[in-house]
């Protein structure tokens, strides 16, 4: 099926990310750093490319910026060490792929995409996943690339109080950073999404969140919607967030925006599940919703201005 029109939207992360908290010049570093990300991603689809590699695109800008919490701004694990977790879908064939667990991958959302495409497998993790980085070609980088001054401070904090800790909680002055993640319709009628995240600050015994398990953290299927979430990964594991949202447009014929609705502000919320998530639905509707304080958020479209953000608004 094809298309009149392409939509992509992004984020960066939810949590407790509080106007009074960041400054001017801060809020434009991230507001630029979203704008470019997004704008990658809509040059591809402008020229009639596919919607994955807009979405692929989108998150390799976001994690090779230092300001969110994956790629190059990944948190610190318990042993001050960065495991990168991250995963991608396509909506016309279900195909996906997705790492957890890897180290020193300059854009573990590459990754993902070469288990996608040059493995017959979805998910791989630890040791095996970093083998397969290094004999796929991807870029290996340093230790030293991922070193964050604040992240190692955020991480100092978490180690004292002896918790794990959202990228964005701020107790732990952790309100600069954000898991990242993009959906896109194209104009071939595809869609497709993709998340990328270094998980919780502290994390320990190998945690893997929510953000590289296909129908947690990420979905896609051309029959409904593309969605990548951000938040608490345990609650959004438990309540299979992505595919519910597809699951309630597809079973319950709900809208877009009622079945992001229902999940992040009914089903989320009565767990205890703090985050959000951004969805797109095979006709263009885009929605970014989330229970937190706020979301680094950014969405645009053919017939769509460009719209940037921050805090909730509707406060
Ligand atoms: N969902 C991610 C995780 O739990 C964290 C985040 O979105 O900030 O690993």
């Amino acid at each position: 099926m094809s298309l009149n029109t392409y939509n992509i939207a992004i984020h960066g992360g939810a949590g407790t990310i509080l106007r009074s908290e960041i400054t001017h010049e801060t809020e434009a570093l991230y507001k630029q750093a979203l704008t470019e990300a997004i704008q990658k991603g809509e040059a591809i689809l402008k020229k009639r490319g596919t919607a994955i590699d807009a979405v692929q695109e989108a998150v390799v800008s976001l994690e090779n910026c230092p300001l969110f919490n994956a790629g190059k701004g990944a948190v610190f694990t318990h042993e001050e060490t960065h495991e990168l977790d991250a995963s991608i879908m396509r909506g016309d064939n279900l195909m996906a792929g997705a790492v957890a667990g890897v180290k020193k991958v300059k854009n573990p959302i590459v990754l993902a995409r070469k288990v996608m495409e040059n493995t017959e497998h979805v998910l791989l993790c630890g040791d095996g996943a970093q083998k397969f980085a290094q004999l796929s070609g991807v870029e290996i980088e340093s230790e030293s690339y991922f070193y964050n001054e604040l992240r190692h401070k955020q991480w100092q904090k978490a180690i004292a109080h002896d918790r794990i800790a959202l990228d964005h909680d701020i107790t732990l002055d952790d309100k600069k950073f954000g898991t990242v993640g993009a959906v896109a319709l194209d104009f071939h009628g595809n869609l497709a999404a993709a998340t990328s995240t270094g998980g919780l600050t502290n994390k320990k015994f190998g945690r893997v969140g929510d953000s590289p398990i296909i129908g947690a953290g990420t979905y896609a299927n051309n029959a409904q919607c593309a969605v990548s979430c951000t938040g608490h990964g345990e609650y959004f594991i438990k309540a299979v967030v992505a595919y519910d949202v597809y699951c309630l447009m597809e079973y319950r014929q709900l809208s877009l925006k009622e079945a992001c609705h229902l999940v992040v502000h009914d089903k989320l919320v009565k767990i205890g599940g703090e985050g959000g998530l951004i969805a797109v639905d095979k006709n263009g509707a885009i929605c970014l919703s989330f229970n937190s304080e706020g979301m680094y958020r950014a969405s645009v479209g053919l017939t769509q201005d460009l719209h940037v953000a921050i805090y909730n608004d509707t406060k």
